[in-house]
Formats: structure tokens, C-alpha cells, sequence
């Protein structure tokens, strides 16, 4: 069975012990739990947690109460139980807890990706207390690794896999999406871009057929994927 943003089984959801009420996939809540250890010895408490997995229904309500500064329902990192909006003064990005966490968090896999800081995207959007969990998860690093041999090999990337989303494979990912648009990239190439978006460890993302056509679900497949992927820097 596929698994679909913000309709995970609950088995594959875990309670944070630390802050009731919310829950994460596995790695994730494992991450998020072992940092906030790390910081209750620094700040005598722990991570004060907002919001972490949320349902199909909770980003559509979200998305009308919010507008532009939520999420489109269905491509939420909420939704993968991946994400977590944080408080506690980490919310306020020239706070103490704030800066130790942009010390800290990428040790355990969990980052303020790029969207989210201030004047990194086209529009200011800025949120300062969302986090996600990227770099340390198994399944992530193998999706990353796949991608980088693959723009290697189609000559976007030069340096070697490293399952580190950085500043040369984000501009790897843009050289593919551009020849892409452009119509310059074969039907091999679409389809092994396909492929990659199909695969259960990221989350069967494409579930049409591998057929090197660059329809809606191929776009909104690779936007989530790149939302998901890209956060660490
Ligand atoms: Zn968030």
C-alpha cells in the first residue's frame, strides 16, 4: 500500500514521549527526542513542541485559516510526520535557543530548511520554528544518493554522492528541472527521474506508469520530493 502525505498508519507514527499529544515517523521522533535531551541540559527543559505530524484534513484546515503561508494540502513535510514547528523562543530566530539550535540540530538530522529562512525565497516566508528531519533518516539519505549518482552520470553533478543535499546538488537538481522544462531531456532520462520519485523509500511519491512523459504527477512528484530532500544545507 502506498503511503500517502497526512494518511499515515498509525503504526508508523510515533508518540514523543517528551511532548504529548504529538507524533512522527520513527527516525524523526528518535532525532527530535535526542536533541531535546541535549537541550534540556542546556536550557533545564525540553523542546517545546507546536505541531509535528499532521493529517490530510489538519493542512486543509491550516491551508484556509493561513493562506499563502501554509503549506498546499498533500505536500506538507507535516504530512510525512517529518516535520516540527517548535517554540520556545526557538521560534524567534535571533533567540539563544534559536541560534543553539542552528549549533545543534544538524548533528541529529533536523534543520530550518532553506524555504523556511528569512529572504530565501522569492517571497518572505519566514519560519524560524520549523524544522525537519532530513540528513540522518536511512531512507532519506539513500533517496539522495540514488539522485546524486544519476545527475553525476547525466552530467548535473560533478562531485561525488554524499547523501548531503548542499549548495551543488541543489544547483544539479535546478539544471535537471530547467532541461526538463525546456524539453531538452530524453524519455530515459524522465523515466529513471520517475523511477526515483516511485521508490517506496521516498514515499511512492509517482504512482503512474514509467513513461517518460512530464505530466502533472511527474511535477508535483519532484516539487514534493524536493521539498522533502533539499532541507539540509
Ligand atoms: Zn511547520
Amino acid at each position: 500500500m502506498a503511503l500517502l502525505n497526512g494518511r499515515l498508519p498509525a503504526a508508523s507514527l510515533t508518540p514523543l514521549a517528551f511532548a504529548p499529544g504529538h507524533r512522527a515517523q520513527k527516525d524523526a521522533a528518535r532525532s527530535l527526542t535526542a536533541l531535546s535531551a541535549r537541550f534540556r541540559r542546556e536550557f533545564q527543559h525540553d523542546i517545546a513542541v507546536t505541531d509535528a505530524y499532521r493529517t490530510f484534513d489538519q493542512q486543509v484546515a491550516l491551508k484556509i485559516a493561513k493562506g499563502f503561508l501554509a503549506a498546499v494540502p498533500g505536500t506538507s513535510n507535516h504530512g510525512w510526520g517529518l516535520a516540527f514547528d517548535l517554540g520556545g523562543g526557538i521560534n524567534v530566530r535571533t533567540s539563544k535557543e534559536h541560534e543553539w539550535m542552528q549549533r545543534e540540530a544538524k548533528h541529529f538530522g533536523l534543520d530550518n530548511p532553506n524555504w523556511a529562512t528569512f529572504g530565501a525565497s522569492g517571497f518572505q516566508k519566514e519560519e524560524p520554528w520549523h524544522w525537519e528531519h532530513v540528513s540522518n533518516s536511512r531512507d532519506g539519505s539513500r533517496a539522495v544518493v540514488e539522485l546524486q549518482n544519476k545527475l553525476r552520470k547525466a552530467g548535473f553533478l560533478r562531485g561525488a554522492a554524499d547523501a548531503y543535499w548542499g549548495t551543488d546538488t541543489e544547483r544539479a537538481w535546478d539544471g535537471l528541472m530547467n532541461n526538463i522544462r525546456a524539453k531538452e531531456a530524453t524519455k530515459e532520462r524522465i523515466k529513471w527521474l520517475q523511477t526515483i520519485l516511485a521508490r517506496s523509500y521516498v514515499g511512492r511519491l509517482y504512482t503512474d506508469r514509467i513513461d517518460g512523459v512530464w505530466g502533472d504527477h511527474s511535477k508535483a512528484a519532484a516539487a514534493t520530493f524536493h521539498t522533502r530532500f533539499s532541507g539540509v544545507k
